[in-house]
This record gives structure tokens, C-alpha cells and sequence, in this order.
């Protein structure tokens, strides 16, 4: 005769606990139980038993060593092996089936407000997770119920036989993924308190909006990879902070020359490498005062990604390769700007960062060895999304072969423009597309759902930053006092060709000047246009995007109810584009390579997608 089927039950939670005893009850199981549970369900007259009719121990120490015993442990984890059966003969322990267990409400002690490290001890529950961690882990024989939502199952499967094998399994990984749950929330409990702030985790203002409390930043497994030397990181500090970092990272990697990006919403506003500045650069990026410049490639990359586009990086999150030097400081303490991560500060340029904003300005220092782990993790609407991080390695080597014209032999300025666009876009909102060039990006399109608008507008910055070199704009004669947003504002309105005529927009433009700068004409507009020239841009997707159209509006050449988009290239000449790489790959990519060889524009492979979001 098989022997009497024994069920362990030790609940906090005690819903649906007296139907649940009726059903083992019926089926003629032994139930063995903790105190406050035997209570319950003996008080409902139902045959129970106490655990120590097998442990033979009384609980001990209020409750804290309720089950904790090998009767207990080696009836549940035995096998059906001839020597796990021996062991427990040898012993006079029972096999236990099934456990039933629910923990001590940890979560709910702690979201209590002022609860005390003492109050949350206690409720930690030791017994309960090695219940059911011991029967989720022989889960091939023992049956563990973490849930009383799955007790009317399992009593209705158990009464047409015993569990099947899928029932076990699904109930191991619930109780695993309860024990996981608990023990995080334990962790996240005492590491608020312990890791001290700034070390392992940081309590943050807000999230993305002030009205998102409570927010933090942490890690689990080490400290922080950075220090707060100054201010206090906001949320949006912190993502701009941890994207734009290994942007600069890889770009010093690639290049071999200090690197900087100015960013701004998560992507760049722009990014850059150290390349000597002529004395046109010096004026349009506002460093021509700036001493020591023309011996600091940190300073040089740091004015040039800045320089790409004055109004958006208004308040940036600047990234630097780095240790800090004082004529990059320098550039900073100038500038409107949120804060600033490298991997170290020289003592004076630190100084310099500390005076700015009243002392809030935010300086991180990063560990330049830090290797963040290699899967990334997110929750979205209480989703987990998992994914590999993008660590594919971009660099000049990844831009060697030409499609058109074929065996093109790039200058190392292509390469090296093409590798600041693509790193830049690595670590860009997309759609994105970038414009390069002197080693900097000079327009980026982030965050478009079609590609041609972020071609466009991408192209529509390249074309502002150029014009901020034109003589008319060079010679500007500012009203005393004008200060250096308001002179970026001004001369944005100029070259962008959105001065109106009249009104008062254009008596604010007019105000800040000596002499007020004539609108450009359209001819002066494509004279200066057609003088920009060996651009180069890169997308972080396919650029010969196939549209559906209706069948009936197919020309010759498609052979597909779809038609090969060239706008792309067309919106790139006009930006002076002489170098292009995307990823392609499609057989309807020739319409966007004969394009592209029309127009003199050198089409280099590049088969990396690059998505970021
Ligand atoms: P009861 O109400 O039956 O007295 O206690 C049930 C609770 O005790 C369950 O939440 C269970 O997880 C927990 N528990 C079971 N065994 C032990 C033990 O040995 N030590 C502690 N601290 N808790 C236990």
C-alpha cells in the first residue's frame, strides 16, 4: 500500500487556507503545519497536525524557527533515489508532496512610512523562503503552492489523480519568481539604507517630471561606476550622462584624439574629436578667448561639439574622454550647461566647475574601466524588455569598402568624419541621421519617424552651421553687454532664414546689434550653400526606404508593387554631402546608389543598423 501523501502548509496569507485544508482532507493527505496556520485550520475542525509531531522540536525564538529542521528539509528534498530513500529510512523521515507556503508581507512592513530597520527584520522571512525554494528546487517530485490563487486547481487536478509534471513545473517558477520578488525588495530595502548615498545608489529629485517621485539610480551587483564630485544628478541628467559617455569613450578608442559630446534629451546635440580650430572656428564657437586652446585637444573637441548647434545644446550634459583640463573648463564656466562627465578633473579645472551655478553644476567622475554588463534591462508599462547592449565596435576600419564608385580609396578624413557620424548616431534617438565634418558633427536628426525629415532637418542644421561662418555673420558688430545665448538665438534667426520682416520678433532681433546684419538673399543663400562641400553623413538605417504605392502607379524599373525613395541623397547633396554610408543590403538599393554616383557622392558600405531608443 502507498504510503499516506503528506502536505506541509505554512501561510502568512491565509485566503482560501480552510478550502484548501478540505481538499487535502478529501484526498486523504497528512497535513503538517506551522503554528498560526495549524491554529486556523484545526479551530475549522479539520485533522491537522503540528510540524513537530516530525521535528520533534517545539518553535523556538517567537517564531523565528518554525520548520527550519531535516525532517522538515530531507522530506521534502529527497529524490526517488535508493539512497535519498535509505538516508530518510535511516532517519524515519517522510517524503513531503506538497508545500504550501505564502511569505511574512515584507513588502507592505516596509511601504509603511518611518518603519525601522527593526520592524522590517522581523519580517524577513527565513523558514518560509527555504520552504519553498526546497520544493521549487525538487519540483520533478514535490508540488510547491506559492499562491492561494492556484489552490482551487490544484485541488481539482489532485482529485482526478495526482499532478502532472506541467503543473509542477508551472508552479516552481511562480514560487521562484516569489522568492526572486522578495529577496529584491529586501535587497532594495537595505541598500537605502546601508550603501550610503552616492555609492551603490542614489536617491534622485524626481524622475523625468517633478511630479515622478520617488526616483533613484542603483546598481546590484557593485557600486556606481561614477562619483557625484558636485551638484546633484536628476534622472535626465543621469541618462544623458550614461549614454553620452561611452559615446566619447568609443570615439577616443576609435580616433586615438580626446573626444566630447554636448547632449541634450538623450541624444547628441553634438559630439566631437579633438582636431586643431582655425581662427574662423575659434569666433563662431565663442572660444576665441579661451586660452591654452591651441594645446588642448579636449578643449578643441569640447568647442567643436559644442559649436555644432549652439541652441540645442543650451543646458547640456557635456561628455569628456579625458581628465578635464582648465581651457576645457574654461569653455564650460562660459557656457549655459547642466553638468559634465569624465573620467578626472586637474584640481584647477575643478575649481573652475564648482564655482559654476552657484555650486550646483553637476560633476560626475567616471571610472574609465568600468565594463557595464553585457545584457541591458528596462521596464516599460511593468514590461521587462531585455536586450544584448549594443557593444559592436565602430571605428575607421568599419568604412573600407566603397559601392560606388567601387574600390574608392577614402581620404582619412572621410573615414574619420564617417566614424564621428556613425559612433554619434550609435548613441542617438532614432530615426537619426548625422553630417560630419573637421572631425565634428555639424547636423543631427534625432528622434524622427521618417527618414527623409530627419535627412532633412539633420541637413537643415549642417546648413545653419555653415552659414555661421559667413563672412556677413562673421563680421556681426553686437550691441555691449549682449550676452552669449542671446548672440546664439540672434544669429540663428539669421541663418536660419526665419528673420520675419517686421514685428516684434524683429525688433528683438534688431536690438542686440551695432549694426544690424542684412537678411540673406536666396542667391547669396545658394552661393554660400554651393561652397560647402566634402560632407560626410551617415544614417543609422537604410536610406533607400521603399514606400508602398499602389500598383497602378508603378513605373519601369520596380519590380515590386514598392518604389526605391532616392530623396535622401537628393536632400544630402544639397548639404554639400560628398561621403555617405548607410546600411543597405537590398536589391533596391541601385536607384539610391545611382543616385548617389550622379551626384559625386562616394556611397560606402556600412552594415550596421544602428536603432537606439
Ligand atoms: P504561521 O502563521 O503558520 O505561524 O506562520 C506562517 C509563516 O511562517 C509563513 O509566512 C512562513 O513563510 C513562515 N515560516 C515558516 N517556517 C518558518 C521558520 O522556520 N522561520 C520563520 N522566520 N518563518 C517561517
Amino acid at each position: 500500500m502507498a504510503a499516506q501523501r503528506i502536505a506541509i502548509v505554512s501561510v502568512f496569507d491565509k485566503t482560501g487556507l480552510l478550502d484548501l485544508a478540505k481538499g487535502l482532507v478529501a484526498q486523504q493527505v497528512r497535513i503538517l503545519a506551522s503554528g498560526g496556520t495549524a491554529k486556523m485550520i484545526r479551530e475549522s475542525g479539520f485533522p491537522v497536525e503540528d510540524i513537530s509531531a516530525i521535528t520533534k522540536a517545539p518553535e523556538m525564538l517567537a517564531g523565528r524557527v518554525k520548520t527550519l529542521h531535516p525532517a522538515v528539509h530531507a522530506g521534502i528534498l529527497a529524490r526517488n533515489l535508493a539512497s535519498d530513500e535509505k538516508d530518510l529510512a535511516e532517519q524515519s523521515i517522510d517524503k513531503v508532496d506538497y508545500v504550501i507556503c505564502n511569505l511574512y508581507p515584507f513588502k507592505d512592513t516596509v511601504a509603511k512610512p518611518n518603519v525601522t530597520v527593526q520592524e522590517a527584520v522581523e519580517e524577513i522571512d527565513i523558514g518560509g523562503v527555504t520552504l519553498i525554494r526546497a520544493a521549487a528546487k525538487n519540483h520533478a517530485r514535490v508540488a510547491i503552492l506559492s499562491d492561494p490563487n492556484d489552490y482551487a486547481e490544484f485541488l481539482k487536478e489532485l482529485e482526478s489523480g495526482d499532478l502532472k509534471d506541467e503543473s509542477r513545473k508551472r508552479y516552481a517558477l511562480k514560487a521562484f519568481e516569489h522568492t526572486a520578488d522578495y529577496d529584491a525588495n529586501i535587497s532594495a530595502f537595505f541598500r537605502a539604507r546601508y550603501s550610503g548615498n552616492g555609492e551603490q545608489q542614489l536617491t534622485l529629485r524626481y524622475g523625468a517630471n517633478p511630479h515622478q517621485k520617488p526616483a533613484s539610480a542603483y546598481t546590484t551587483s557593485s557600486n556606481l561606476p561614477f562619483k557625484v564630485l558636485c551638484g546633484a544628478p536628476g534622472y535626465i541628467n543621469l541618462l544623458d550622462a550614461l549614454n553620452s559617455w561611452p559615446l566619447v569613450k568609443e570615439l577616443k578608442a576609435a580616433l586615438g584624439k580626446p573626444a566630447a559630446a554636448s547632449f541634450k534629451h538623450v541624444s547628441p546635440a553634438g559630439a566631437a574629436i579633438g582636431v586643431p580650430l582655425s581662427p574662423e572656428e575659434r569666433k563662431v564657437y565663442f572660444v576665441d578667448d579661451i586660452q591654452g586652446i591651441e594645446t588642448s585637444g579636449l578643449a578643441q573637441a569640447y568647442a567643436r561639439a559644442r559649436g555644432a548647434d549652439r541652441m540645442s545644446s543650451f543646458g547640456d550634459m557635456i561628455a569628456l574622454s579625458d581628465v578635464v583640463d582648465v581651457p576645457t573648463a574654461s569653455i564650460i564656466s562660459k557656457e549655459v550647461s547642466d553638468g559634465v562627465i569624465a573620467p578626472g578633473y586637474e584640481d584647477a579645472a575643478l575649481e573652475i566647475l564648482k564655482k559654476k551655478k552657484g555650486g550646483k553644476f553637476l560633476v560626475l567622475q567616471i571610472d574609465p574601466e568600468y565594463q557595464p554588463d553585457p545584457t541591458e534591462v528596462r521596464t516599460v508599462y511593468g514590461v521587462t524588455l531585455t536586450q544584448h547592449r549594443n557593444d559592436i565596435a565602430i571605428s575607421p576600419a568599419s568604412f573600407s569598402r566603397t559601392v560606388t564608385p567601387k574600390d574608392f580609396t577614402l581620404p582619412e578624413s572621410a573615414t574619420r568624419d564617417l566614424t564621428v557620424a556613425t559612433i554619434a548616431l550609435k548613441y542617438t534617438q532614432s530615426n537619426s541621421v548625422c553630417y560630419a565634418k573637421n572631425g565634428q558633427v555639424v547636423g543631427l536628426g534625432a528622434g524622427q519617424q521618417s527618414r527623409i525629415h530627419c535627412t532633412r532637418l539633420a541637413g537643415d542644421k549642417a546648413d545653419n552651421w555653415w552659414f555661421r561662418f559667413h563672412p556677413r555673420v562673421l563680421g556681426i558688430k553686437w550691441k555691449k553687454g549682449t550676452k552669449r545665448p542671446e548672440k546664439s538665438n540672434a544669429i540663428d534667426l539669421l541663418v536660419s532664414g526665419e528673420l520675419p520682416k517686421s514685428g516684434p520678433e524683429r525688433e528683438a532681433f534688431e536690438a542686440v546689434f551695432e549694426e544690424v546684419p542684412a537678411a540673406f538673399t536666396e542667391e547669396e543663400r545658394e552661393d554660400w550653400a554651393s561652397k560647402l562641400v566634402d560632407v560626410a553623413i551617415s544614417s543609422d538605417a537604410f536610406v533607400s526606404f521603399h514606400r508602398s504605392i499602389p500598383v497602378a502607379h508603378i513605373h519601369s524599373r520596380t519590380n515590386a508593387n514598392q518604389f526605391p525613395f532616392t530623396d535622401n541623397v537628393y536632400r544630402a547633396h544639397r548639404s554639400g554631402v560628398k561621403y555617405m554610408a548607410a546600411p543597405g543590403g537590398s536589391q533596391n538599393d541601385s536607384a539610391v546608389y545611382e543616385t548617389a554616383e550622379k551626384l559625386g557622392i562616394v556611397f560606402v558600405e556600412q552594415n550596421i543598423r544602428l536603432f537606439h531608443h
